[in-house]
């Protein structure tokens, strides 16, 4: 039974070797993750997601579904380097967190190391 890909960014149907989306370009393969959290728990959230290495990259949203956060994560492993990287994002959650009511995070994650958790 084979299965078509479907792209994370547009839901438009990929070719089953698809490196990238035909569509709009987004790489395919990736993994999307969708977690609703209260902006109490959103810098919490946010940094627990962080840690993972397979994360490529975070969105928030808020509860009109814009986005209001799109972090490209490029610091690779867990550690003092992420912690420092991470900084700046989480700074600019905090202020997310104050104003938003309800807030969506999406979680981009590569396929292969995904599956090892
Ligand atoms: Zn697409």
């Amino acid at each position: 039974m084979s299965r078509n890909m479907k792209c994370v960014e547009c839901g438009a149907e990929l070719a089953p070797n698809a490196k990238f989306c035909s569509a709009c370009g987004a790489q395919a393969g990736l993994k999307k993750e969708v977690f609703q959290v209260s902006p109490e728990k959103l810098v919490e959230k946010f940094k627990e997601i962080a840690k993972d290495a397979s994360v490529k990259r975070i969105v928030v949203k808020n509860e009109n579904g814009r986005t209001v956060l799109s972090v490209p994560v490029t610091w690779g492993a867990a550690g003092a380097v992420a912690t420092l990287a991470l900084a700046p994002w989480l700074a600019a959650i905090g202020v997310i967190a104050g104003v938003a009511t309800k807030c969506t995070i999406e979680v981009e994650k590569t396929p292969a190391v995904a599956a090892r958790t």
